[in-house]
C-alpha cells in the first residue's frame, strides 16, 4: 500500500516530493482539481526561498516579487529594516501549482478526492475508503472529522484578504518591501505579487469583526479611518473588490503527539502566529522531515514529539511578538525598537524561524 498524503498545500506537496524521489510512489490527495488562491501564505522569507530552490521550485523563476525590506507601521511610527536576504511575494496559486506539478513529475499520483474523515490506517473519501499504513495529514487550516484540533481561545484570530489590482502608484509605494500595519487586535501584511497585484492579508481578533457589525468591509473602512497609511494603500481598492475570510485560526497550537501511522504536517502540526512567524516554513520543513522520518522507519508519534520540540521556540516567540504588537502601546514600542535597533528586528526574525 503506498503512503497517502492528504492535502496538496506546501506541506503535503513537499512530503510527496520527498517520498516520490525515494521511490515510495505516494498518493497525493486534494479536494480541489484547480489550485485555488489560498488566502494565507503570500510572503516567503529568504529561508523558504532557499528551501524551494533546493527542491527545484525557485520563487524568482515563478515570477515572485523580490522583497528586501520590512516596514513596520504603527500609527505615525514607521520602522524600516533590511531583510537578511531577499524574500518573495508570490501567490499561493502560483506556488501550489508548481509544487503539485513537481510532485507529479517526481512520481507522486495526484487524486482529486475530498476526505470526509481520517483515522490511523484509512482515509474515508467521498468516493471510497483509502487504506494505508502511512497517512500524512496536511489539510492545513481545515480539520477533518476524526482528527480535530482543539479551539480554546475565547477571542480567536480570523484571516481576511483583499487583493489590490496592479497599478503604478501602488507599485511605487510597495516595491521591494513587505509592510506590516499594526492595529489594536491584529495586523495587515501587504506585499506585491508576481502579477503586480498587492495581497493584503489581515489577522484580527474576532471581536474586532463583531464590533464592526460582522461586516468585513465595514471593518476595513474602520481600520482605514483610524490608520492613514493603511488608508493610503486601501485607496487603491475601490469599493467592490471581494474580501475572502478564514475563521478561527488556532494560533499557538502544537501537535505534541499523534497515533501510530498518522504523521501531522504543516498547520496540522503547529500553527505559528503569522505576524512574526512563517507558517510556510513550518509547512515545508515538517513535510520534508515527516517523509524522511517514515522512509527511515521512525514511528509517527516519535516524529511528532521531535517536531513539536523543534517548533516550540519559534511558535512561542511569535506568540509573544503577536501579543505585544496587537496592543497599541506594544505596537509603538516594537516599531520604535525596530527603527532604532534593527539588530533586534533581525534577532526576532531569527528566533521565529524554524
Ligand atoms: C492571516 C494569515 C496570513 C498568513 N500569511 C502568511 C505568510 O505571508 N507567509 C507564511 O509563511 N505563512 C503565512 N500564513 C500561514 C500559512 O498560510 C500556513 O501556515 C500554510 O498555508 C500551511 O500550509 P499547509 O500545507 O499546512 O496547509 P494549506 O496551505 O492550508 O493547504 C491545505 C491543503 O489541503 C487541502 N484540503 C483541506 N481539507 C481537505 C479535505 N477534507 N480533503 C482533501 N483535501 C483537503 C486544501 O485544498 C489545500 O490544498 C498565514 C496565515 C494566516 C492565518
Amino acid at each position: 500500500m503506498p503512503p497517502l498524503v492528504l492535502g496538496a498545500g506546501p506541506a503535503g506537496s513537499i512530503a510527496a516530493i520527498v517520498l516520490a524521489r525515494a521511490g515510495a510512489e505516494p498518493v497525493l490527495m486534494d479536494r480541489d482539481a484547480q489550485v485555488g488562491d489560498a488566502l494565507c501564505g503570500g510572503f516567503l522569507s529568504w529561508r523558504s526561498a532557499d528551501r524551494l530552490r533546493a527542491i527545484g521550485a525557485d520563487p524568482a523563476e515563478l515570477g515572485g516579487h523580490p522583497v528586501h525590506t520590512l516596514a513596520l507601521i504603527a500609527g505615525r511610527h514607521v520602522a524600516v529594516a533590511p531583510l537578511p536576504a531577499a524574500g518573495f511575494g508570490l501567490s499561493r496559486r502560483a506556488l501550489d501549482t508548481a509544487l503539485r506539478a513537481r510532485a507529479m513529475a517526481d512520481g507522486a499520483r495526484l487524486v482529486i478526492e475530498r476526505a470526509r474523515a481520517v483515522r490511523p490506517g484509512a482515509i474515508e473519501g467521498d468516493s471510497r475508503e483509502w487504506p494505508s499504513e502511512a497517512i500524512f495529514l496536511a489539510t492545513g487550516k481545515h480539520d477533518v472529522r476524526g482528527e480535530p484540533r482543539p479551539r480554546t481561545a475565547s477571542d480567536p484570530a480570523l484571516g481576511l484578504r483583499i487583493r489590490l489590482p496592479a497599478q503604478a502608484g501602488l507599485h511605487s509605494l510597495l516595491r521591494g518591501r513587505i509592510e506590516l500595519h499594526l492595529f489594536d487586535g491584529g495586523y495587515a501584511g501587504i506585499v506585491l505579487q508576481e502579477d503586480g497585484s498587492a495581497n493584503v492579508c489581515l489577522a484580527l481578533r474576532k471581536s474586532r469583526l463583531a464590533a464592526a457589525g460582522g461586516d468585513p468591509r465595514a471593518l476595513l473602512d474602520h481600520l482605514a479611518g483610524a490608520h492613514p497609511r493603511f488608508a493610503e494603500r486601501m485607496a487603491f481598492a475601490g469599493t467592490d473588490l471581494p474580501i475572502d475570510t478564514v475563521g478561527s485560526v488556532p494560533y499557538g497550537w502544537i501537535a505534541r503527539d499523534t497515533e501510530s501511522g498518522l504523521f501531522r504536517l504543516g498547520d496540522q502540526a503547529a500553527v505559528i502566529p503569522s505576524l512574526a512567524g512563517e507558517g510556510m516554513a513550518i509547512a515545508m520543513t515538517s513535510g520534508e522531515l515527516a517523509a524522511k522520518a517514515w522512509l527511515a522507519g521512525e514511528s509517527a508519534p516519535r516524529f511528532q514529539r521531535r517536531f513539536a520540540r523543534r517548533a516550540w521556540r519559534p511558535v512561542r516567540t511569535a506568540q509573544l511578538v503577536w501579543a505585544t504588537a496587537e496592543r497599541p502601546l506594544g505596537a509603538r514600542l516594537l516599531a520604535a525598537l525596530a527603527g532604532e535597533a534593527p539588530m533586534l528586528a533581525r534577532a526576532a526574525m531569527a528566533l521565529t524561524r524554524i
